[in-house]
């Protein structure tokens, strides 16, 4: 079989599919009777079964937390795991987000990327393995959650009726693929405050805080060395002199796991009060353990591996009672050991009067070797459909389905070359041509994951 060739054939069917899932809004909602996410994931659950049951392979509904299909016979499980469940939309789109619509080569809808798409893609290619292979001797299951986007809660329920895979990937995040997933160590700093009257700012607690408002009580600083002191790092902020003295200060938001890549409002601004004098036990705290830095420099946790550093973000700050409490997110290397990371991250402020820091969220990072049968295997299903050497397998910030279930690694659906496909946000799309290529390049993961 030519098996480009077949893939363009089944494209589009891949589309008809799609457009069946992007109808169902499938945001999780208030749980029903059997319905752990609400209806419209159940809902969305049941319409990719059937389609799975119509291509004649065995079907199952896990608790409407999960579904899969399954081709083939044997011990050994090859996996995939994708996600039905969106995230909400707000009304900044240019079409119906539930009616998948076609502009320019893209076909737009919410989950068309993120992950509806790459899902109908994983379809595709079982179908198409399950022609090439009539006889294996291993089982392929494609997975289907229903909450991946507000918890994660369906793999966890998945796994513990249906166990784990021997080989897998979700495709559910980059190409060429993800070997690692840092650490992520989320919680809280909580310290005194007598001179701030209040504050808020921030919208996340994985997103750099883009704005700080606050008012503080007149006479306690020195309101020239604190627009010197912004100024010279450029930040935009604005300033109402009364008493007490109101101060907004502008950063630029961007996701936790790359801080560098935009500007903290919450940093910046205590350095700038410290620099103007203000002696006061939360401005101490924040100055001494964060000041303008964002890998844990000043906390001495700034830990680096041949595959990344520690990055550190203050999301959202805001005062409870006569305290300031400020989120945390940290994303540690993927070779640091995790009870280690617990014990210094609390042992950089204990003993400080000035303040305490908690832990809310702890995950273990995730790390196969590049080199591992894994990892080289869906690589090679990359490169010798795109013929792309250039880019390799990568590490990331984040978390995928991949820390849920073992064995298995983050591979697709995005591509180096695409555009900004807004994944989250307004008109959310797939380019149509990554839907074949896609299609094509899991046909052949599948295929070296049978012959390993
Ligand atoms: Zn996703």
């Amino acid at each position: 079989m030519d098996i480009k060739k077949r893939v363009e054939q089944e494209v589009p069917e891949i589309i008809k599919n799609l457009r069946t899932l992007v109808s169902y809004p499938s945001v999780e909602s208030e749980p029903l009777e059997g319905m752990p996410f609400g209806k419209a994931n159940a809902d969305a659950l049941a319409a990719a079964l059937k389609i799975l049951d119509g291509y004649g392979f065995k079907t199952k509904n896990v608790d409407n937390y999960a579904g899969f299909a399954e081709i083939g016979s044997g011990e050994k499980l090859i996996g995939m795991v994708g996600h039905l469940d969106v995230v909400p939309v707000t009304d900044g789109w240019t079409s119906d987000p539930f009616t998948l619509t076609e502009r320019d080569g893209n076909l737009y809808g919410r989950g068309s990327t993120d992950d509806k798409g790459p899902v109908c893609c994983a379809m595709a290619a079982l179908r198409i393995v399950h022609e090439l292979r009539p006889d294996m001797n291993k089982r392929i299951r494609l997975v289907m959650g229903c909450n991946e986007e507000s918890g994660s809660a369906c793999l966890a329920h998945y796994v513990e009726k249906e166990g784990h895979f021997d080989l897998g990937f979700t495709p559910d995040g980059n190409f060429p693929g993800v070997f690692g997933e840092k650490g992520i160590c989320q919680g809280h700093l909580e310290t005194p405050t007598n001179a701030i009257l209040s504050v808020e700012g921030g919208t996340a607690m994985n997103v750099v805080c883009g704005k700080v408002t606050m008012t503080v009580r007149k006479g306690t600083f020195d309101l020239g060395k604190f627009r010197i002191a912004l100024n010279a790092r450029n930040v935009r902020y604005e300033i109402e002199d009364g008493d007490p003295i109101k101060l907004t200060v502008y950063g630029l938001q961007a996701h936790a796991s790359l801080p560098d890549m935009g500007v903290n409002a919450i940093n910046e601004t205590f350095a700038a009060l410290d620099e103007a004098g203000l002696d006061d036990p939360a401005v101490r705290f924040i100055a001494r353990y964060f000041g303008n830095t964002c890998h844990g420099e000043r906390l001495g946790i700034d830990f680096e591996d041949a595959y990344g550093d520690l990055s550190l973000n203050l999301g959202v700050i805001k005062k409870v009672g006569d305290k300031i409490h400020v989120t945390v997110d940290i994303r540690y290397p993927v070779t640091k050991d995790p009870e280690q990371m617990k014990r210094e991250y609390y042992n950089a402020t204990k003993d400080d009067e000035d303040g305490e820091m908690f832990i809310e969220d702890f995950e273990e990072p995730l790390f196969f070797p590049p080199d591992s049968p894994l990892v080289s295997s869906l690589y090679k299903a990359y490169k010798d459909v795109t013929g792309d050497t250039v880019n390799r397998p990568m590490v990331i910030g984040g978390g995928t389905y991949a820390k849920g279930i073992h064995n298995t690694i983050a591979f697709g659906a995005e591509f180096p070359d695409d555009p900004d496909i807004h994944m989250h946000g307004d008109d959310e799309f797939i380019p149509i041509k990554n839907l074949a290529r896609q299609t094509e390049i899991y046909v052949h993961a599948l295929l070296n994951l049978l012959d390993l």
